[in-house]
């Protein structure tokens, strides 16, 4: 029986100049493989001309790039929006969302196939929790991202990222684009995809590190973002993270009644511990964090419920993004109409709590949030 080859892209570098020691290779040799994954990226061992003939057909004995096999891809919003579509080797399917702006590009992407923590407004919440994804699959996604990036520009001449790309606090954004005006480099990372980030803590944070580092993708710290259902012991662990990665906290309910109806993790910690851990965070990173609340039509989008929230959030240094709910076939649930979606905005901003509308992207092809998982339930 054959053992599986490894995934490169498993590797942090540190680990990668432990592995070339072992073939009593140079340390430098390790930043020459990850600028040829996540600069050049290459998808075959063979590819990396700088390396030796001797020691590419070593690694290539025990290695390979990439595990995910490539389902399909569907576009929207005028070639701006593609969402991928992979199975691992397990069988499971995930999802993955390149967003193009004409000033950045934005991946989301998954931490888990399927998710264990049965939100009811979610498709990827009907799954269940299939399996965690290894570091490697989580950055994968992104490879495939930059990749599909790369390939759309008029001139498939790249250069490597500088971490200037990454847009800060306005991650997600509003403003549509044009295929003409295509942002040269992947900016922003974000951990909204399938699953919760915290739930697969480890993993995700070995996936982050990849990211971040400056000799391969290189996203900066301002452009990664993670996204939590509220797992209170993660929030507290990011807290004490080396890398200060933007926190978005799914709230979508200001009271203990209505938020354990729609997101059962309420019960476990609740709105008043989640909104305490929220704060000692704030107090010990001096970092905003953003509250995401998706508006379902007459269940948590009424003034009164506003009002209640605002006076939850006061004086914490926060900004809520509301998100209109995005259909999801067989769930029989409402989004806001616009003029609901507005009262509620203005309630939050008389009460001095910043707060923006989310316009979605790749709603016609199931990609805006809460929809992933969509099609691997139904199909296409
Ligand atoms: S909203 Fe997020 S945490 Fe909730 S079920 Fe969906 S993927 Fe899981």
């Amino acid at each position: 029986m054959t053992t599986p080859r490894r995934d490169l892209l498993a590797y942090t570098l540190p680990e990668l100049v432990d592995l070339l020691a072992m073939y009593t290779q140079p340390a430098f040799r390790a930043k020459q493989i990850y600028r040829q994954l996540y600069v050049n990226l290459v998808d075959d061992i063979q590819q990396m001309t700088d390396l030796p003939l001797a020691l590419r057909s070593e690694l290539a004995q025990h290695h390979a790039i990439g595990s995910l096999t490539y389902v399909r891809t569907v576009s929207a919003d005028n070639q701006m929006t593609h969402k991928a579509l992979f199975q691992l080797p397990t069988g499971e399917q995930i999802e993955s969302v390149l967003m193009l702006y004409p000033d950045r590009a934005t991946v989301c992407v998954s931490t888990q196939a399927g998710c264990a923590m049965g939100c009811t407004f979610c498709a990827t919440g009907r799954l269940g929790l299939l399996r965690n994804l290894e570091s490697h699959h989580i950055v994968e996604q992104v490879v495939w991202a930059r990749r599909t990036l790369r390939s759309l520009q008029p001139s498939t001449a790249h250069t490597a990222p500088t971490q200037a790309d990454a847009s800060g606090d306005d991650w997600w954004g509003n403003d549509g684009g044009h295929p003409d005006a295509l942002p040269q480099h992947l900016g922003n990372v974000v951990f909204m995809g399938m699953g919760e980030p915290f739930a697969n803590y480890d993993r995700w944070w070995k996936a982050v590190e990849c990211l971040h580092d400056p000799n391969g993708i290189n996203i900066g710290a301002r452009g990664l973002t993670v996204s939590t259902v509220g797992l209170v012991p993660g929030i507290k662990k990011l807290a004490d993270a080396p890398y200060p990665i933007n926190l978005a906290i799914s709230l979508h309910a200001p009271n203990d009644a209505l938020r354990s109806s729609m997101m059962p993790v309420n019960d476990r910690w609740n709105v008043d511990e989640l909104l305490a851990t929220t704060r000692a965070y704030i107090t010990k990173t001096n970092r905003r964090v953003s509250f995401e609340y998706v508006l379902l039509q007459g269940q948590n989008d009424t003034p009164e419920l506003a009002a209640e929230l605002a006076d939850k959030l006061q004086g914490m240094l926060c900004h809520v993004n509301l998100i209109p709910w995005n259909p999801v076939p067989g769930m029989p649930l409402g989004r806001s109409e616009r003029q609901r979606v507005v009262a509620f905005q203005r309630v939050l901003q008389d009460a001095h709590v910043a707060c923006t509308v989310r316009v979605e992207r790749g709603m016609s092809i199931a990609a805006a949030c809460g929809q992933l998982a969509g099609s691997v339930i139904t199909g296409p």
